[in-house]
C-alpha cells in the first residue's frame, strides 16, 4: 500500500475518532449501536475506535444496573461514557496577524484562551517565544496543571511537512521557510507537539464537529488573507506526495494579473484573498476598510462592498467548480475570515459553480459556509492532539514532567 494511502487510511481513523466523541457530546447513555447510527460509520468500525478510546482512558462503558420495568433477563444494555476530565490539550494557531492558544478538555470545552497580535515580518523564533509564553497563562488561566497535558497542536499558515511540522516555502508568514515548528515548539514546552497546515486543520475541524459531520468528501476553504483548502477523501484528510495538496490560492485565474507571493502571476489569491478585495476597495474607489468593515457594510446592503466580494466569490467558485469535475465531493465548505458574510458569499460561489462545473458535479456538491468561526483552525489544533494521543493517559500523567 503506498505511504499516501496509509496515510489517508490513517487520517479516516483520526477524524472518526473525533466524530466518536462529538457524538458523546451530549452526556446522555448512548450504545455502540447508538454511536454508528448517529456517525454514520459502520458498526466494526465504532467498536475497534471505542475499544481504542477505552484503552487510552478516554471512554468507559457501564452496564445499566437498573433493569427496565417488564424487561427481565437477557443482557443488561451498555452505555458509553466519555471521561474529557482524562487529561487536557493545547491548541496554538498561527495566522497571518495573531497568534490564539487555547486549553481545552478531552471534549474540547476551552477552559482558557489567549490572542496576540503577531508580526508577520520578523523571524518564527519570537513567534513560537510569544505563544510558548502565551501557553502559559492559558494553562494559568484555567488552573489546568501542566502534568495533565497530554500534548499541544498547532496550526500553521504554510505547507507543514511531518514530523518536525518543517514549513514549506510559499507560507504566508515569509521568515518562517524551513523552520522546524513542532520541533522548536516541543523545545520550548517540554511537551509532545504537533503541526498541521491551517487548511487542513480546518478541513478537520469542521469535518469532526462541524457543517462537514456527516460527509465522506469534502472541500473545505480558507478564505483568508491568503487562500488553503483541506480536502478529505472518503473520511480522511487527502495530502499528496508531498503534503502540498490543496493550494488553490496558487491556481492561475487571470494570466496578466497581479505578481503573487509565490513569483507567479494571476493566482486566484491576488484576486479573491481578502487583502485582494481591500485592494482593490482602496484603489478603485478610495475607501480603506478592515475586513470587518467590509463585511458589516456589505451586509447592510453597501453596493461597492457587495460588488467586490461578489467578484471574488465568482473567482474562487470557477476554481472550485474544476475540483469539482475532478474529485467529485458532496459538500464545499467555505471558511476564513470572509465566512461571516454568509450568502453573499455562497451565492457568489454557487453561481460560478453552476456555469464552469459539469451539471452533474455541481448537482451533487453542496455549497456552505464554515460554523466554526474564528476559532475553527484553533478547534482543529487541539482535534490534532486528540485524535492523536496513542498512550494511556493515566501512564502519561505519571510521566510528564
Ligand atoms: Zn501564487
Amino acid at each position: 500500500m503506498s505511504a499516501g494511502r496509509q496515510d489517508q487510511l490513517e487520517s479516516h481513523r483520526r477524524i472518526s475518532r473525533l466524530r466518536i466523541i462529538d457524538a458523546l457530546r451530549e452526556d446522555g447513555r448512548m450504545s455502540r449501536a447508538d454511536v454508528a447510527r448517529l456517525t454514520g460509520l459502520s458498526r466494526p468500525m465504532v467498536s475497534n475506535l471505542v475499544n481504542e478510546l477505552r484503552s487510552i482512558g478516554l471512554l468507559h462503558e457501564d452496564a445499566e444496573r437498573v433493569p427496565t420495568p417488564g424487561e427481565r433477563g437477557g443482557r443488561p444494555p451498555i452505555f458509553l461514557r466519555r471521561d474529557a476530565s482524562a487529561g487536557a490539550a493545547v491548541g496554538i494557531d498561527f495566522d497571518h496577524a495573531r497568534v490564539r492558544v487555547a486549553v481545552s478538555d478531552l471534549a474540547l470545552r476551552i477552559q482558557g484562551e489567549r490572542t496576540h497580535e503577531l508580526d508577520p515580518t520578523r523571524e518564527a523564533g519570537a513567534g513560537l517565544d510569544l505563544a510558548a509564553s502565551m501557553v502559559e497563562q492559558a494553562l494559568a488561566d484555567a488552573g489546568v496543571d501542566r502534568r495533565r497535558v497530554v500534548g499541544a497542536g498547532m496550526a500553521l499558515p504554510g505547507p507543514i511537512q511531518q514530523p518536525d511540522g518543517v514549513v514549506g516555502p510559499s507560507s504566508i508568514l515569509p521568515l518562517w521557510t524551513g523552520v522546524a515548528a513542532a520541533a522548536e515548539m516541543r523545545r520550548r514546552l517540554d511537551l509532545p507537539v504537533v503541526a498541521d497546515n491551517d487548511a487542513n486543520l480546518g478541513a478537520v475541524a469542521e469535518a469532526a464537529f462541524g457543517a462537514a459531520r456527516q460527509a465522506q468528501d469534502v472541500l473545505y476553504v480558507k478564505l483568508t488573507s491568503g487562500i488553503g483548502a483541506g480536502v478529505i477523501v472518503k473520511g480522511g484528510l487527502y495530502r499528496g506526495t508531498a503534503g502540498r495538496a490543496g493550494e488553490l490560492g496558487h491556481v492561475r485565474v487571470r494570466p496578466d494579473g497581479p505578481v503573487c507571493r509565490c513569483g507567479r502571476r494571476g493566482c486566484l489569491e491576488t484576486v479573491a484573498s481578502t487583502d485582494a478585495l481591500r485592494r482593490v476597495l482602496l484603489s478603485d474607489r478610495g475607501r480603506d476598510l478592515t475586513v470587518t468593515a467590509m463585511i458589516d457594510a456589505a451586509r447592510a446592503g453597501d453596493l461597492e462592498c457587495r460588488r467586490v466580494i461578489d467578484d471574488g466569490g465568482r473567482a474562487l467558485g470557477s476554481v472550485v467548480a474544476s475540483v469539482l469535475n475532478v474529485l467529485n465531493p458532496e459538500l464545499v465548505v467555505i471558511g476564513g475570515d470572509l465566512s461571516p458574510v454568509g450568502d453573499i458569499l455562497v451565492d457568489a460561489v454557487e453561481r460560478s459553480i453552476a456555469c464552469d462545473a459539469l451539471p452533474e458535479s455541481a448537482a451533487n456538491a453542496r455549497v456552505v459556509p464554515g460554523v466554526l468561526g474564528d476559532r475553527t483552525q484553533l478547534f482543529g489544533a487541539l482535534a490534532l492532539v486528540i485524535s492523536e494521543i496513542d498512550l494511556p493517559l493515566a501512564g502519561r500523567h505519571s510521566s510528564a514532567r
